[in-house]
């Protein structure tokens, strides 16, 4: 048999399922894996070693008794640092919540574990989730498996990376601008940002709550599949989670591509667009046609504007939300401050990072009295344009298909010194957040330097069925995980 480690989440949970291997096995596997490699990777925050093979062994024996441990029986998953998991801290990658631990599950951990899953350790992500390369974490800097000299994306960048690695077959993210799609895309994997309000986000630490989705990534669109099926759904923790009923994303992934519309939108394809990024999603929109798409061009014509209308909107509700770490209730406190306003501001001084201290004044500024039309509330208008070009957009097709990110992963320090061009990153993904729809970045080729290319498959709201199930059959026919491995680690 081929090494476990490298099999999907998908062929792992089969073998489990028949018990040819044991859930011990597997997450065995994994936990070897990860000694071996995450010395040079540096994807996890801290491992669940001892929890993670007890709920293994707690899988074998409900198997023993001839009970059903759940869809996800068995399987290893890693978890991104902004979700809570009772008992083992929380740091979301800052100082400020360095001593946090959680006292309850988030209502996805809790399904996640209804299923079978087991609990592998949480991942490493830029600070609070602001950025693109995970630089932003205050802890260590996670590498990119194909080129260990380059980030992996962020903010889910030790997900996306564990991933990558075959250090676990699944991993979950957070996306409120492209932090599970871009790391996605650097990082060679499918990642799925979901429908605002599919999955419940009690237990997720907040960044800008209008925009912030739970997803997963895999190691094909059918691990994305499985897993989603497992945490979609209402929760009655989370308001914001909608009652739509959940489909049988497995059931329905092979529906196929052939009688669906596809968009390309022209804006998308923009002059400063890597050539090699956009000559790959063009050769993948022939292979749709060849697969019995229509494949036809669209436009979405306030794309300029929604850049400008995120880092507006995300850092309004971000100052809001990061209000909370106050030296009081959580996390970190300055010590030797003479009052409470002293205290205040010693303490967020120092908990907080570069980025996320740029992002609240950002973020107070555009909400102050004076600004607050010019900026938030203007932003707030050109927010519902943006979402009428894609209402409009799915009147004409299924299925939008963009490239992920304008260029591949980047060098450590290269857009550090520049917030700007690190928010460019953003680019293609971030409207996908404004507009609340869902979408998902699947690799599709290697660059001339060896590093993989994502596509971005956009779907309606609540369309997750039909974009899995197009992703899916793109996925067969490029075959980019049979083709491509990370060399930097097993050359
Ligand atoms: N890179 C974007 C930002 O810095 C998106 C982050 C995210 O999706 N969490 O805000």
């Amino acid at each position: 048999m081929r090494e476990l480690f490298r099999l999907t989440g998908s062929e792992q949970l089969s073998l489990i399922r028949s018990r040819e291997i044991s859930a011990e096995e597997a997450t065995r596997a994994c936990l070897a894996r990860m000694e071996a490699v995450e010395p040079r990777v540096l994807a996890f925050r801290c491992v669940l070693r001892d929890a993670a093979l007890s709920d293994a062994r707690a899988i074998d024996a409900a198997f023993s008794r001839g009970e059903d441990p759940g869809p996800l029986a068995g399987l290893p998953i890693a978890i991104k640092d902004v979700i809570c998991l009772a008992g083992h801290p929380t740091t979301c990658g800052s100082r400020t919540l360095g001593g946090f631990i959680p006292a309850f599950d988030a209502t996805v951990i809790e399904r996640l574990r209804n299923a079978g899953a087991v609990l592998f350790g949480k991942t490493n992500m830029d600070e609070f989730a602001m950025g693109s390369s995970t630089e932003n974490s205050a802890y260590e800097k996670t590498r990119n498996p194909w080129d260990l000299g380059r980030v992996p994306g962020g903010s889910s960048g030790g997900s996306a990376a564990a991933v990558a690695a075959d250090m676990v077959p699944l991993a979950l993210g957070s996306d409120t601008g492209g932090s599970i799609r871009q790391p996605a895309a650097f990082c060679g994997v499918p990642g799925l940002k979901t429908t605002y309000g599919r999955v419940s986000r009690f237990g997720l630490v907040a960044f800008a709550s209008s925009l912030d989705q739970i997803g997963p990534f895999g190691k094909s669109v059918e691990d994305i599949a499985r897993s989603l099926a497992v945490i979609a759904g209402q929760d009655p923790h989370d308001s914001t989670s909608a009652s739509v009923p959940v489909p049988d994303y497995v059931e329905e992934l092979s529906r196929g591509l052939a009688p669906l519309r596809i968009g390309v939108p022209r804006e998308y394809f923009p002059r400063g667009l890597d050539s090699q990024v956009g000559d790959a999603v063009r050769f993948v929109l022939d292979r749709a046609r060849a697969l019995g798409a229509r494949v036809e061009e669209i436009s979405l014509p306030h794309t300029d504007y929604a850049i400008p209308t995120y880092y507006i909107l995300a850092t309004a509700e971000a100052s809001s939300n990061l209000a909370r770490y106050d030296g009081v209730r959580y996390g970190f406190r300055a010590a030797g401050a003479k009052d409470l306003a002293e205290m205040y501001r010693r303490s967020r001084s120092a908990g907080f990072g570069k980025e996320v201290r740029r992002r609240i004044m950002l973020g107070t500024y555009v909400l102050s009295s004076g600004y607050y039309d010019a900026y938030y509330l203007k932003a707030q208008k050109v927010r519902t344009l943006l979402r009428n070009d894609f209402v409009e957009a799915f009147q004409q097709v299924d299925l939008i298909i963009t490239p992920t990110t304008p260029s591949v992963a980047f060098r450590f320090g290269e857009k550090t010194e520049d917030p700007l061009q690190m928010y460019l990153s953003d680019i293609f993904t971030a409207t996908i957040n404004l507009v609340g729809i869902p979408a998902l970045s699947l690799p599709c080729a290697l660059s001339r330097e060896g590093l993989p290319i994502g596509l971005q498959v956009v779907g309606p709201p609540f369309g997750e069925a039909r974009l899995l199930s197009a992703a899916a059959a793109l996925e067969s026919d490029l075959n980019f995980r049979a083709r491509h491995r990370p060399k930097a680690l097993d050359p």
